[in-house]
């Protein structure tokens, strides 16, 4: 091609993500065993430097001996813990949606849910609480989980895992409504002061009759806050 030829620009492409379908194989993200890069080449290389370089500057010897391995396992667990990039919900969900005339609230509450707030990239943690009142169909209640796994392994704000993950639902199940309560600590908090050290942070996000009706609401937010382990 001549050098004067017109050229199209070409857009940037887009990073090669990190293959954490390979790391949810390889089992314990957190395992010693094996380098990062025997997973997942060149990229886990890079992040191993990265990390390696990130320890200099904290005035950290990266090779001594309680570091040497280190670079190698935040990249494998950093990836892990982001696996959710990967993940996408009509995957997750599959062929668990049924046809179903049920027409009351159906909840799962005590969801664990692990994330990482995208501010400091520290961890936030603890419970989702999720219903939805099905249209004629319904969803296996073990996928529930998943779609907050989905979204809560991702660096994170807590308001908007709150909203994906009841999107998600909607999208799927095209409820009559649907309601989603987050209660979590923020390591980010917890770690700075004494004071922080409680402050739990609640967000919800309410839909169709969870949002227009009240006594749907009103009960699903008493469910949803209600005490812990009805069964003991
Ligand atoms: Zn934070």
């Amino acid at each position: 091609m001549a050098a004067d030829a017109p050229r199209s620009p070409r857009p940037p492409r887009p990073p090669r993500p990190l293959r954490s379908a390979r790391l949810d194989a390889a089992g314990d993200p957190f395992d010693e065993a094996g380098s990062a890069a025997d997973i997942g080449g060149d990229r886990y290389l890079e992040f191993e430097n990265l990390v390696r370089r990130q320890l200099e500057l904290l005035g950290e010897e990266p090779t001594r001996d309680g570091l040497a391995k280190t670079p190698s396992r935040v990249a494998k667990s950093l990836t892990w813990l982001t696996r959710g990039y990967q993940m996408d919900v009509a995957d997750v969900v599959g062929g668990a949606v049924f046809d179903e005339e049920h027409h009351s609230m159906v909840m799962v509450r005590d969801i664990e849910l692990y994330s990482m707030c995208e501010h400091h990239m520290l961890p936030f943690f603890g419970k989702a609480h999720i219903a939805y009142i099905p249209n004629g169909k319904i969803v296996g209640l073990s996928k529930l989980p998943r779609i907050v796994d989905i979204f809560s392994r991702r660096l994170q704000v807590q308001e908007r895992l709150t909203e994906q993950v009841a999107a998600a639902i909607e999208e799927v199940l095209k409820p009559l409504g649907v309601g989603v309560v987050i209660e979590a600590y923020h390591l980010c908090m917890m770690m700075r002061g004494v004071e922080k050290q409680n402050s739990k942070t609640i967000t919800s996000a309410l839909r169709g009759a969870f949002r227009d009706d009240a006594k749907t609401r009103d009960e699903f937010l008493r469910l949803a806050h209600g005490p812990s382990n009805p069964l003991r």
